[in-house]
């Protein structure tokens, strides 16, 4: 099982965007059930986002935890994000907090839960990124009543290749905003997503346990 981050590239290399090294890579997704042989570049420098790198298709790349083959393909090139993992601000009173895509959820959970905040919508993974949970709009265990993730994005920054940095404002680009969310990443790279976190209800939980003699009485 590959969990996006033990994965070790072989060693040949060679030159991508901003003459950054690329690694060849096997991908593989997380039930193991699709595999793919493409190029991984890790970049930490936002220069290496140059259009025109002749090394298209490209796709972005979170921690590779997805079900499917959504980060990689057959001789592409992935983009992994998770080098851009900082918390850029935060808002005490509004409670918003701005962050880079690559961050991981529980890093994230972390930092909001010592301020008393968090995301309601979470999928089950902690090392999931922020830029994945977008891309793929996920769920939590409580969509009925909170949506998906798409509902505490308020608002994004994307860069493609040939339009350069755009700044997603639902209110301002409401097409492109639902094309990104859930996109699974065909709109470009999400660099900084501004979430809008929730209070934490309380510091604890009321647990009331029932015993039962065994699993078919109960
Ligand atoms: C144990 C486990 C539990 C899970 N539980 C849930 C759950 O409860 N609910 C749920 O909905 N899902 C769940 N998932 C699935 C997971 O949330 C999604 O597959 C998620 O997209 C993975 O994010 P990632 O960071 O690993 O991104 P990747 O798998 O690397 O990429 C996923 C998609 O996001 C795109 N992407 C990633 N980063 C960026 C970026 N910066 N800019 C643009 N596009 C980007 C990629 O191109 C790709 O299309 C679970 C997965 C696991 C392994």
């Amino acid at each position: 099982m590959n969990d996006g981050a033990s994965a070790r590239p072989d060693s040949e290399t060679v030159r991508g965007r901003g003459n950054s090294p690329l690694a060849q890579q096997r991908f593989r997704s997380f039930d193991g059930g699709v595999s793919a042989a493409g190029h991984l570049q890790r970049p930490d420098r936002h220069r290496f986002w140059t259009p025109g790198s002749g090394w298209e298709p490209s796709i972005a790349r979170g921690s590779g935890l997805s079900y499917a083959a959504a980060s990689f393909r057959e001789r592409g090139l992935s983009i992994e994000h998770r080098a851009f993992n900082r918390i850029l601000g935060f808002s005490s009173t509004e409670r918003i907090v701005e962050v880079e895509a690559g961050i991981e959820l529980s890093a994230l959970h972390d930092f909001l839960s010592a301020r008393g905040a968090y995301l309601p919508v979470q999928p089950g993974h902690g090392r999931i990124t922020v830029g994945g949970c977008v891309a793929a709009d996920v769920h939590g265990k409580n969509q009925a009543r909170d949506g998906t993730f798409i509902n505490q994005v308020v608002r994004l920054t994307l860069f493609h290749p040939e339009q350069g940095l755009i700044e997603v404002d639902p209110d301002k680009e409401p097409t492109l905003f639902r094309l990104t969310c859930g996109g699974y990443g065909l709109t470009g790279h999400i660099l900084r997503v501004r979430l809008q976190a929730s209070p934490i209800p309380a510091d604890a939980i009321e647990l009331h346990a029932i015993p039962i003699d065994n699993v078919a009485s109960g």
